[in-house]
């Protein structure tokens, strides 16, 4: 699934070839995504127009024309990539094409993406209960630690909740908790602040660090199977069922924590 690292290599791949060109045509060829494309709507409001600028949400990329915009999801499987119009491939769903001849190219097998229309990102309602960007100003132990108190759910479930903080899959909070030496399934509202402040900081290093290794072509967004290449050679507990911790040795253990797989080192992560 593309995590927030893999979109915003995303955004900073296509800007260059996309910003402020004039848009030709929008072409849907199968438009039964996770909602419905709004084709025609769409091709309204950009055909003719230009993107002028291009931001990141969470792990939405919004598309900005004329004070609206695009708002772009890659579900669990999407891709966008720039092309040329002979190379199509199976599950090649969407083009958005260029007076120039440049092609921006969206791809998703499973179709868990979107293509949405808004005139208001800050109240759609896909975003407007987004909690802080992980790397923006607002994000930091303090943050989690306020509103984690009281709360009885598993702190990797508390993490990877996009009203507490966007952008947080299953990757990141489970080597973020392993950094911080958190066990996943301890209580949110156990948790102790100092604890709160080196985990914010592992995410944000975590997160930053992917983005510094995913930063260089569109080709590595997507391993064989799913995975970014780039970030698996890093992995501590993720995926390592079994395996022996780095650190200390004992075999990473596995647990399903909120219909997910998580995996922690019992020996270096403590329960709270
Ligand atoms: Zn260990």
């Amino acid at each position: 699934m593309p995590e927030l690292p893999e979109v915003e290599t995303t955004l900073r791949g296509i800007e260059p070839h996309i910003l402020n060109k004039k848009i030709s045509s929008f072409l849907v060829r199968q438009d039964s995504l996770r909602w419905v494309v709004p084709t025609k709507l769409i091709q309204n409001k950009l055909i003719n127009k230009t993107f002028s600028k291009i931001t990141r949400r969470g792990k939405y990329l919004l598309l900005e024309s004329s004070n609206e915009s695009l708002i772009v999801h890659l579900g669990m499987s999407g891709s966008l990539r720039i092309s040329s119009k002979d190379n199509l491939k199976k599950h090649d769903h969407i083009d958005i094409c260029f007076a120039d001849g440049t092609i921006l190219r969206y791809c998703d097998p499973r179709r868990f993406g979107c293509f949405l229309w808004t005139n208001d990102p800050e109240t759609h309602f896909l975003l407007k209960d987004l909690g802080p960007e992980p790397l923006g100003n607002h994000f930091n132990g303090d943050h989690l630690f306020d509103l984690s108190r009281k709360r009885k759910t598993p702190i990797k479930n508390f993490i990877m909740n996009s009203k507490i903080v966007v952008g947080v899959g299953n990757i990141y909070a489970s080597e973020a908790l392993f950094a911080s030496k958190i066990r996943p399934s301890s209580k949110a509202g156990r948790v102790p602040r100092k604890k709160y402040d080196l985990l914010a900081q592992e995410i944000v290093k975590l997160l930053r660090e992917s983005i510094k290794q995913g930063g260089t072509t569109l080709r590595d967004f997507v391993g064989g199977n799913n995975q970014p290449g780039y970030f698996k050679q890093s992995l501590k507990v993720y995926g390592r069922e079994g395996e022996n911790c780095y650190d200390c040795s004992f075999p990473i253990k596995g647990q399903r924590i909120g219909q997910r797989a998580s995996a922690y080192c019992p020996n270096c992560q403590s329960n709270f």
